[in-house]
């Protein structure tokens, strides 16, 4: 396999991200079988991935580190590999964001993340109640954390556009990057307008949605992977149904962070960059969208800080 050439971003603090990063979330409660996130890692450097998406909150930020080790003994440059992480609702007080962006770094064996993400709007403690503080106060840590060189970008994930807002209007520094779930059945046109014009990037979460049976609810709409529109879209371009679904949230700007430990899954889903779908394919691929979020976060919904539509 060739390593295939990921593109790039320029962000609004003038770094730049790859268009195309590796997930490692093993799922609500999922727990890593052996090393399978650290091989998952190897394959995706080895396949020509730049980029890692990860979390503390995955408790599997040691495997990433580890798989990154292993690749800078052979020669791999700390800067041709992008870096995200992001900070847990349980740390989020101003002065925790630095502590425990260092707890990342030292699982990751790195000095610097390029991106660190505050993963949640809301705060809760590790005992289960609500911390009430003020994400305002969190986003002032993220601003020390990268003002001492420990991230290269800060933003933040699963916020609003109103809380987006609520951090511009206070006049602290702009988030880089925005990371939600964005797939063919959320397809996020206004979120992803809104961001445009602040010049935020935005990470797509789940960019599989619910394409797979073993995910899709019964109340998910379509596509399937056995979509008959999106196989013969597939087949036209010589493309699995995957990688036009990757190709396409990358067209509408987005920036999809597939999972897989399945090494001819992840150098599959990397394998998007030598085709151009046309303008009638997007149309038809643009027609999935029916704002179903699969990932239905049914906690914090009494926090006041919960972010989405409650029903
Ligand atoms: P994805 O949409 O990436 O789906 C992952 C699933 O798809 C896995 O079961 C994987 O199987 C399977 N898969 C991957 N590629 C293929 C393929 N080519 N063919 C068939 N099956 C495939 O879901 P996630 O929810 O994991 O989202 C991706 C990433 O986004 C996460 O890993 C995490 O990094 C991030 N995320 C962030 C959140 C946030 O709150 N900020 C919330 C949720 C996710 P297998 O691994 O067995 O190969």
């Amino acid at each position: 396999v060739t390593a295939a050439e990921v593109p790039v971003v320029k962000l609004n603090d003038g770094t730049e991200m790859p268009v195309l990063a590796l997930g490692t979330w093993l799922g609500m409660g999922g727990k890593p079988k052996g090393a399978e996130i650290e091989q998952a890692v190897l394959w995706a450097l080895d396949a020509g991935y730049t980029h890692i998406d990860t979390a503390f909150a995955y408790k599997i930020e040691d495997q990433v580190g580890r798989a990154l080790g292993k690749k800078f003994a052979e020669g791999l440059k700390r800067e041709d590999v992008y870096i995200t992480t992001k900070l847990f609702n349980d740390a989020h007080a101003r002065d925790a964001v630095v502590p425990t962006l260092r707890k990342s770094l030292k699982n990751l064996n790195l000095d610097y993340v390029d991106m660190y993400l505050i993963h949640w709007p809301v705060g809760q403690f590790a005992n289960g109640s609500y911390d009430l503080t003020d994400y305002l106060d969190t986003w002032q840590g993220m601003i020390e954390a990268k003002s001492l060189g420990l991230t290269k970008s800060i933003g933040v994930s699963n916020f609003n556009e109103e809380q987006i807002n609520r951090l511009l209007d206070h006049g602290l520094e702009k988030p880089a990057a925005l990371q939600v779930e964005l797939n063919l059945n959320l397809q996020q046109p206004a979120l992803l307008l809104y961001c445009k014009k602040q010049e935020i990037a935005v990470m797509s979460y789940t960019p599989f949605g619910s394409l797979f049976y073993n995910k899709a609810s019964s109340d998910a709409p379509p596509p399937r992977i056995d979509d008959p529109a999106l196989v013969s879209i597939a087949y036209k371009y010589n493309k699995t149904v995957t990688q036009i679904n990757l190709k396409y949230l990358i067209d509408i700007g987005a920036i999809p962070l597939p999972k897989s430990v399945t090494k001819s899954r992840i150098e599959e889903n990397i394998n998007i960059f030598d085709f151009e779908l046309s303008p009638s394919d997007r149309e038809i691929l643009k027609g999935f969208d029916k704002n179903f979020r699969t990932v239905k976060q049914t906690k914090w919904l009494d926090h006041p800080y919960y972010p989405f539509e409650k029903n």
